[in-house]
């Protein structure tokens, strides 16, 4: 039962729309509400007015101090708390929170990740209020979402660029929409579903593994003798511990006013998924982030450990995120929703063409934007969407793009006679509901899901691709439309793009398995991009292509992706030195002492007995080579390690370390994880999969 309160509670945490409607002068909401819709910028005197009733929900709603909440690029989120108590000229407290707190705040910068941008002498960097997001309260702390800039300007951060790249695709929208013929439609927006993956895990299990606590995935463990065979976890019943866990973060996301859907379970033993109500494509970004952290927390309070990354355990189905992508206008239409008769819908025809070229066009930027050291276990690997980027667009929208590529006329009764729809549903494409889950990018009726992102992934990058390659795929389109005088010539023109278009990039349609092996050769026949890993992705923010697109659009300088380049890889070479350390702790302190332990006793048990028994000498063995391979491996990675030192350049380094530092961590595991399988029960005592993937959940 949804009880009152419920209804109550919901979104009381948020500094809302509503609540500015009711808290605000008429004037002020009206200029905030004109701001947000692309009309004049706020001025100071509406920031003050704003900043004030701000602070007065947050004080009668228990908050004691502000923080400008942001997102630098380490992935997660940033917050420095100030007090909104402060001393007045003659020593009372005084509550302050002026217009100049709101819109500007000074953290101190330098522990944040800048490539180079930030100049020693100027490790300042400013936080500036986004607010088209809305600010929240959080264990008393009201959170006023902000970007975060250099001294100069520069983005240090991964939402100014979502919003540089959000006004991008408006403009570029708006002006195709308008050609297009409807002229009423002022601005247009992406607007975005996040669907989130986890494991959850007894905190004590998570406790006892030095692997989990540092590096958030297991860096060795054998694979139980039962994984995911039986299938019988995916929407199975959920645990009773993990259902009072999800009525927790429900009531806590409810609070922030995130709709959170669907909740059930996932392949993996132990996998859950949330996915809450899509929403513009700022909102939405900003809300998995806070959703990313509600699990995180409700998970301690419930003594579990919610596992955000991709790859926590080997052997086992990782995790993923999903971005659900579609444009909408201010007046409600999505511009990818194909409508009753697609094959006539000239603007819907124009959105699927566009997206194609943009896809196409760009492939290494979309494999990069969802890619990190943890998504490279899981990408190609037969559980998640291949390295490739393909579309999958159903038969029936693939049918009328061929029928425009061939000139075959086609109407919408062709259609139906074609595909014999489900009776009285004819108008939806039969298949829209694509249930091939292997595509990387699929049309799900009247979005695209892009599947590749990994799960601990901010969803800010990936959304920041698509937003900009997607505006000027219809600047481009827009370009060659103008001109005309007639709404017929433009439509007539506008079937020509689309033909030119499929004609041009039908390379990157494909709706067979994209987990068979016959892919991979047939992608390399049609010259698609088949990049292995993240590191080598990395490079493609700084190719020419990327450059200029992203320059001529306003949304990164040069400057800022050669930053941005430096950035990731830096970050992927600490974390696989991160792994590699703990990797080595591990081996040194815990497997090779248990390992001496379990020699001794088998030791004494011989000696005690007198006896010759072919198990036990084998095993004896087994355990002193196994102990030699490690230490030999332990050796050969330090010297990996530090011939690699001298690497200047961080992406060749990241590259080595991909290539020659991940392999030997791979042998070191594989050396563990037999001896796990051989191991004393009695002195293993540490966490095994089956402990933490079947038990006290
Ligand atoms: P699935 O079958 O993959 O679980 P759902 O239909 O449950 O897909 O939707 C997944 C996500 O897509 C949800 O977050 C939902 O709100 C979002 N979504 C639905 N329609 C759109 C749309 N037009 N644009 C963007 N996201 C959407
Ligand atoms: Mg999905």
């Amino acid at each position: 039962m949804l009880d009152k309160n419920l209804i109550e509670d919901f979104g009381s945490m948020v500094f809302s729309e509503k609540l500015m409607e009711e808290r605000l002068p008429n004037p002020v909401y009206r200029k905030w509400k004109q701001t947000v819709a692309y009309e004049g910028t706020l001025d100071r005197q509406t920031a003050d007015a704003i900043a004030h009733a701000m602070k007065r929900w947050a004080c009668e709603n228990g908050a004691t101090h502000f923080t400008h909440w942001f997102q630098p690029m380490t992935g997660s989120t940033a917050q420095k708390h100030d007090a909104f108590i402060e001393p007045s000229e003659t020593g009372e407290p005084l509550l302050r929170f002026s217009g100049k707190s709101l819109i500007k705040g000074e953290p101190d910068a330098s522990s944040f990740p800048s490539g180079g941008l930030r100049a020693t002498f100027e490790a300042r960097g400013y936080t500036y209020w986004d607010f088209k997001s809305p600010a929240f309260i959080r264990d008393g702390v009201l959170c006023i979402p902000s970007v975060f800039v250099s001294y100069n300007g520069e983005s240090l951060d991964k939402k100014s660029p979502l919003l540089k790249s959000i006004d991008a695709l408006n403009k570029a929208s708006t002006r195709v929409v308008n050609i297009l013929g409807d002229k009423d439609v002022k601005y247009c927006y992406p607007v975005v579903g996040l669907e989130q993956e986890y494991f959850l895990i007894d905190k004590e299990y998570y406790d006892s593994r030095l692997d989990l606590i540092l590096c958030n995935r297991t860096l060795f463990g054998a694979i139980p003798s039962k994984a995911q065979e039986l299938d019988d976890h995916y929407f199975g019943s959920i645990p009773s511990r993990v259902h009072e866990f999800m009525k927790d973060v429900n009531n806590e996301l409810w609070k922030l006013g995130i709709y959170a859907k669907a909740e059930h379970n996932e392949v993996a033993p132990g996998q859950f998924e949330l996915a809450p109500i899509f929403s513009n494509a700022n909102i939405a970004v900003d809300q998995n982030q806070i959703i990313m952290d509600v699990l995180k927390e409700c998970a301690k309070k419930h003594n579990l450990a919610c596992l955000l990354h991709e790859k926590p355990f080997d052997h086992i189905n990782g995790s993923g995120k999903h971005n659900n992508f579609s444009i909408m206008t201010d007046d409600g239409q999505n511009l990818f929703s194909p409508g009753d008769k697609p094959a006539e819908n000239i603007r819907f025809l124009v959105y699927i063409c566009a997206f194609i070229k943009a896809i196409d066009t760009y492939p290494e930027l979309l494999r990069m934007s969802a890619s990190n050291a943890g998504n490279d276990h899981r990408l190609g690997a037969n559980e998640a969407p291949p390295a490739i980027i393909s579309i999958y667009l159903g038969n029936y929208i693939e049918n009328i793009l061929y029928s425009i590529y061939k000139d075959k006329k086609i109407t919408d009764k062709d259609e139906k006679k074609d595909f014999n729809p489900i009776n009285g549903l004819s108008y939806i494409p039969h298949d829209n509901a694509d249930r091939n889950r292997t595509s990387p990018l699929a049309f799900t009726g009247n979005k695209f899901e892009f599947r590749m992102l990994g799960s601990s992934q901010s969803a800010a990058i990936p959304n920041v691709v698509l937003n900009s390659i997607m505006a000027e795929s219809l600047n481009e389109i827009a370009d060659q439309l103008e001109g005309f005088k007639y709404l017929q010539d433009i439509r007539d023109k506008a079937m020509l793009i689309c033909k030119n278009i499929i004609k041009e990039h039908k390379r990157i349609i494909f709706s067979g398995d994209g987990y068979s092996s016959e892919w991979i050769k047939e992608a390399a026949r049609r010259g698609l991009a088949n990049i292995p890993s993240f590191i080598e992705s990395v490079s493609s923010l700084i190719e020419p292509k990327a450059i200029k697109l992203f320059t001529s659009l306003n949304i990164f300088s040069e400057k800022e992706l050669y930053a941005r380049e430096e950035i990731l890889s830096e970050q992927y070479i600490k974390t696989i030195l991160i792994e590699a350390k703990t990797l080595k702790r591990i081996a040194n302190n815990q497997i090779i002492p248990l390992m001496i332990n379990d020699l001794q006793n088998i030791a004494k048990t011989q000696s005690l007995l007198k006896i010759k028994n072919k198990y036990i000498s084998e095993k004896i063995n087994k355990i002193s080579t196994f102990i030699d391979d490690i230490s030999e491996q332990i050796t050969i990675l330090d010297e990996t390690i530090s011939s690699l030192e001298s690497y200047k350049d961080n992406f060749e380094k990241g590259k080595k370390y991909y290539y020659e530092i991940c392999p030997i961590l791979e042998k070191i595991r594989s050396t563990i994880d037999e001896y796990e399988t051989i191991a004393d029960i009695n002195i293993y005592n540490i966490p095994t999969y089956s402990d933490m993937l079947f038990k006290k959940l």
